[in-house]
């Protein structure tokens, strides 16, 4: 139905950037413990209250060139970044998925991971609000869309927190310190909800592969990435995890 396909994509691609402008918002304000707002009030460095035309996603940012219309002061790309990554996830979406319910599954599930990895990686958390409320979303989903399989998903978030909690205690009890965080258990408890226990390893395999990397890329670029260094796991599961939903396990089952 043409009309559906309307519906799935063109919607979740008009409402990304704005959503994504929330996410801005959610990644700035839950770390610190302040009450998140659909939409940010007011500029950081002069105080004044923004309007709406100040808030339109990356169109306001580019009309000013970066800068706020009040005082001048430079706002970086923190906004129109994420605002632009929202925008990639819904595109991305909608291009891989093949209708509107999944479109709009594929894209609250990508909203969640682009904000979860990006707090992560700035503050080496995994919010509980962002990572939790997706592993009974994906069992529910899974239910619906497959009513025989949706014992694989609940199997796969329960494998899925065991086997990151009995790494994190053992890691945690030989080195007297934290290697993989709970939160990274309960983000794999996540995936496990989405791509069922089939699924687990290439998430497991692939995240490995691409916090691997990240190390190697910080290490040639001069950052000093060591034994001890805390490095955030949770972009490179994330990606892994949003790789292995659309697209389905390495090996197919
Ligand atoms: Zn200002």
């Amino acid at each position: 139905m043409i009309g559906n396909y309307w519906i799935g994509w063109v919607w979740a691609i008009i409402a990304a950037p704005f959503i994504g402008s929330f996410l801005g918002v959610l990644i700035q304000r839950l770390p610190a413990g302040m009450p998140v707002a659909w939409a940010r009030s007011a500029c950081p460095h002069c105080d004044r209250r923004l309007s709406a035309a100040d808030l339109f996603p990356v169109a306001s940012w580019l009309l000013s060139s970066g800068r706020c219309r009040y005082c001048a002061t430079p706002l970086g790309m923190f906004y129109p970044g994420i605002e632009i990554a929202a925008l990639a996830v819904a595109v991305w979406a909608a291009a891989a998925l093949p209708d509107p319910l999944l479109i709009w599954a594929g894209c609250l599930l990508g909203w969640s991971l682009l904000a979860a990895a990006t707090v992560d990686s700035r503050h080496l958390i995994l919010p509980d609000i962002l990572v939790l409320p997706l592993i009974p979303a994906g069992i529910l989903l899974h239910a619906w869309i497959a009513p025989g399989q949706w014992t694989d998903n609940l199997v796969g978030a329960l494998i899925g927190f065991a086997l990151f909690a009995v790494i994190s205690l053992a890691y945690r009890g030989m080195r007297r310190r934290e290697g993989l965080g709970l939160g990274d258990a309960k983000l794999l408890a996540a995936a496990g909800a989405w791509v069922g226990w089939v699924g687990l390893p290439s998430v497991v395999l692939l995240g490995a592969i691409f916090g691997l990397a990240t190390a190697l890329v910080l290490r040639m670029t001069g950052r000093n990435v060591g034994r001890v260094t805390e490095l955030p796991f949770g972009p490179a599961l994330a990606l892994a995890f949003w790789l292995v939903w659309l697209y389905g396990p390495l090996v197919p089952a």
